[in-house]
């Protein structure tokens, strides 16, 4: 088989791309081509440069370019309510609806057994642990409302309640099946409004 094309490289790449399609794929490729040179070298650097310096704050795990986290080091927030998401566009999801004061803790995934995500894949230990330091009110679980993400805030909330805190879990104004980052800021601010302590029976 010839090799491919530089082009053709650079649309394979592209496609690789949550949510950009072949055509998608070939119009940008189109794009970036007419561009002045000094306007793509300007792309290439920024995303090297927010590869290089973006990492996980080690408190939140949230994606950062200083750690701590701008959350986390923000002396605003509350520091005593964490809100548990799957992933740091959840964060952002959230973020937009201005309507969240507390910190969060990313868990990297939900648990998912079938795709191979186990607990300890997650950063499950790291959230008791912080819970544990002390000084925590309220742990919020705000991970997707998917069957992944309902077993996933159990599993946590299994791991949490003994402890004394507040364990809650946003209100169902989240539509069942839907992920945090899909659902519109309406809709998330009532869900954390009217979120519920979770009561277990062990
Ligand atoms: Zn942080």
């Amino acid at each position: 088989m010839p090799e491919k094309s530089l082009f053709e490289q650079l649309i394979d790449e592209l496609k690789k791309i949550p949510g950009i399609g072949p055509k998608s794929a070939q119009r940008i490729a189109f794009y970036l081509i007419k561009q002045p040179q000094e306007n793509v070298e300007h792309l290439a650097n920024t995303i090297l440069k927010v590869k290089k310096q973006t990492k996980y704050c080690s408190i939140c795990y949230n994606l950062t370019e200083k750690d701590p986290c701008e959350i986390c080091s923000n002396p605003d927030r509350e520091q005593s309510i964490i809100c548990v998401v799957a992933d740091p566009k959840d964060v952002w999801a959230i973020e937009k609806t201005s309507h969240f004061e507390g910190v969060y803790h990313v868990l990297g995934g939900l648990i998912s057994p079938l795709d191979g995500v186990f607990p300890e894949d997650l950063r499950i230990k790291e959230l008791i642990e912080r819970v544990e330091k002390g000084n925590i009110e309220e742990v919020m679980l705000a991970t997707d409302s998917t069957p992944e993400g309902e077993a996933t805030a159990l599993y946590i909330a299994r791991l949490l309640i003994p402890l004394k805190v507040k364990v809650t879990r946003l209100a169902h104004g989240l539509p069942a099946g839907t992920e945090l980052d899909f659902a519109d800021e309406i809709t998330l601010i009532h869900a954390i409004d009217g979120r519920q302590e979770l009561k277990i029976n062990f």
